[in-house]
């Protein structure tokens, strides 16, 4: 069953004599970012965060994904675009390139399971000794893939599930997405149990939309029984016309502008008209029953004026999250090896890690000319509702 923080950490603890030293070297890495933040100017030293895209593609159709929506005509997603996919041997490289550092690799897409490697590319990423994490939706069936992936030491395994039955369906765009989620889900805690391991730690991901509101409670009921090791109710990411009327006076014909968005992640989806007393009500209900379990909301926003402001004035900042550190602490490889800085708001290219070595790439003039912009003035009004605000370095 979903288990208490505290079990739940002196379990993982035990399970890693090798914690402590971890905990160290990243805070020291951490300490080393916020003095060349300081310091180098527009340098930085290496990112927290290596993401990987191994694949643009998807088998699903989310309500709340430019992806899901293919929606690729658009600017905002042009990153998405991609079709081109490197190779295995291409993506060894890559990681080869970034070893040195030993940051924290994160696996997303699209859905990672659709690049037929992703099982190598795990494996190499752990053969080098670095943290390793990747995101689902659950759905492809991996057959024998699933027990290499417990085995591979994948360190950590969110699945995104957004409502029980129908409602994950609904949001999903795929009917029997749910039914194939959970026996992903219920074979790999067999065999993780089978094992006796604790990797990958898993994780559930439950984004909080008008589409599943009403029935938010019904996630945590249904997992308190599953032996998972947390659940994140998301709040959604996302910009409106005014916040992108402001962002532009700010940026107009400069490489930040923003010409048209829509929909999916980022989009306005008619976050003023929800129910908020509703919403409230239901972050309320779950903390007051699972309160002492790990079930988490990001962001953990504290009172009711709190959740006002983040939907009905999404231009103004929660609490001291003013500056956004994505250029210093994380950047993204695209599924042709092409690298941006994390967020992918603003589709400046800062080179490619098949072409150039990492150092070229991190420090690049392009990646130099990002961070200038964005130390000097903070943040911009659109980075109020996207999740990198919230990071430290
Ligand atoms: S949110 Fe994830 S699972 Fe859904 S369409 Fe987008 S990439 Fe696919
Ligand atoms: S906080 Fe702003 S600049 Fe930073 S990644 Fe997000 S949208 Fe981009």
């Amino acid at each position: 069953m979903l288990q208490r923080n505290i079990v739940k950490r002196l379990r993982r603890l035990i399970a890693s004599p090798d914690f402590v030293a971890f905990y160290f070297k990243e805070k020291m890495k951490s300490w080393r970012r916020k003095l060349s933040y300081k310091i180098d100017k527009n340098k930085s030293y290496y990112p927290n965060n290596v993401v990987l895209l191994p694949t643009n593609r998807c088998n699903l159709s989310c309500a709340s994904c430019n992806i899901g929506l293919s929606h690729s005509e658009k600017k905002f997603a042009d990153t998405f675009e991609r079709k081109k996919e490197i190779s295995i041997d291409e993506w060894h490289s890559i990681v080869d390139k970034i070893s040195f550092f030993s940051p924290r690799v994160s696996i997303s897409g699209g859905e990672p399971f659709l690049y037929p490697e992703i099982l190598e590319l795990v494996k190499y990423i752990k053969h080098k000794g670095l943290h390793c994490s990747l995101t689902t939706n659950a759905t492809i069936s991996l057959k024998k893939g699933l027990e290499e992936l417990v085995d591979s030491g994948l360190d950590s395994l969110t699945i995104s599930i957004d409502g029980i039955g129908e409602t994950h369906d609904q949001i999903r765009g795929i009917k029997g997405s749910f039914d194939k989620t959970m026996s992903f889900l219920n074979k790999i805690i067999a065999y993780r149990k089978y094992q006796r391991s604790f990797h990958p730690f898993i994780s559930i991901n439950c984004v909080m939309s008008s589409l599943n509101q009403g029935r938010l409670e019904e996630v945590a009921d249904f997992f308190v029984n599953y032996d998972i090791d947390s659940l994140t109710y998301s709040h959604v990411w996302f910009y409106n016309q005014e916040m992108i009327n402001l962002h532009n006076k700010l940026c107009l014909n400069t490489p930040y502008e923003i010409k048209e968005t829509i929909g999916g992640r980022f989009g306005t989806h008619g976050q003023k008209d929800r129910n908020l007393e509703e919403l409230w009500a239901k972050i309320g209900l779950i903390k007051e029953k699972y309160g002492d379990l790990n079930i988490s909301f990001f962001p953990d926003l504290k009172n009711f004026n709190e959740l006002e402001v983040y939907y009905l004035y999404p231009g103004r900042a929660i609490r001291d999250h003013k500056k956004c550190y994505a250029p210093w602490n994380t950047i993204e490889v695209f599924p042709d090896g092409d690298v941006e800085f994390a967020g992918s708001c603003f589709h400046i290219h800062t080179g490619n890690l098949i072409e150039q070595d990492f150092d070229d790439v991190w420090n690049s003039d392009s990646f130099l000319e990002i961070r200038k912009k964005i130390k000097s003035i903070g943040a911009f009004p659109i980075c109020a509702r996207c999740c990198y605000i919230f990071q430290q370095l």
